[in-house]
């Protein structure tokens, strides 16, 4: 069964633009839970982004689905996992890939994917702070430092990730476990953890999202300080 047409109209009362491919009853405590940290997510940012950077924050759009479908971007394959696409400012997320989070890369609780929604929304962040459009320039500049600049953008996006669940301790609403959740779920996506899952071994000049540590790394930083300034991935090596 398609989720009934009022629970869409509730979401959208929310205030998430929200848009539901192929989804069915058994999605909707899912649903329910991806729009309920949509939300927190951007309206922390909606406070917090102008005073940190003098930017002011608006919101992306989630796309949520099961199968493939196309994106703004090209085609969204569960394959690739959650993206966000600065031309369309949407987070593409298959519901699949939360599966996959739980059963095969062993990451547990619910803030797991609140971990990776936010990390999508740090990406929404580097577009609006003109991050990412300048790092993809400099790939096109300098094509040998592609997956070194590629990586750097993506620990930043999970140390914004790191201050959004900073936001929600100062709130009170993180519960004990829920850090550790974020960081296995920072580790199970790890690109020296996902490399040695498919081919037994890894190769650090390869990855393009950096390795398990790494992600731990920045996302404990941004937990640590709840600031966007302390996310500079791109002044370390
Ligand atoms: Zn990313």
């Amino acid at each position: 069964m398609k989720l009934s047409r009022n629970l869409l109209l509730l979401f959208l009362a929310c205030g998430s633009l929200f848009a539901q491919r192929d989804l069915d009853e058994r999605d909707r405590p899912r649903v329910a839970y991806v729009s309920r940290v949509l939300d927190d997510v951007q309206h922390t940012w909606d406070r917090e982004l102008a005073p940190m950077t003098g930017t002011p924050y608006h919101h992306a759009k989630l796309d949520l689905f099961r199968n493939k479908m196309t994106s703004g971007c090209g085609p969204a394959k569960s394959l690739t996992g959650p993206f966000y696409c600065p031309a369309d400012e949407k987070v593409y997320l298959d519901l699949g890939f939360f599966d996959e989070l739980r059963s095969r890369f062993g990451a547990r609780g619910d803030f797991a994917q609140a971990y990776v929604i936010a990390h999508e929304l740090g990406h929404h962040i580097q577009k609006l702070l003109g991050i990412e459009s300048k790092v993809h320039q400099d790939q096109d500049r300098h094509p040998r430092d592609r997956n070194e600049l590629s990586v750097k953008l993506e620990l930043q996006a999970d140390c914004f990730a790191g201050a959004w669940a900073h936001s929600t301790k100062e709130r009170g609403i993180l519960k004990e476990q829920d850090v550790d959740s974020a960081l296995s779920a920072a580790a199970a996506v790890g690109d020296d953890h996902l490399q040695k899952m498919a081919r037994g071994y890894s190769s650090p000049e390869s990855f393009t999202h950096g390795s398990s540590a790494q992600r731990q790394g920045w996302f404990r930083k941004g937990f640590a300080t709840g600031r966007i300034a302390s996310c500079n991935t791109f002044g370390t090596n």
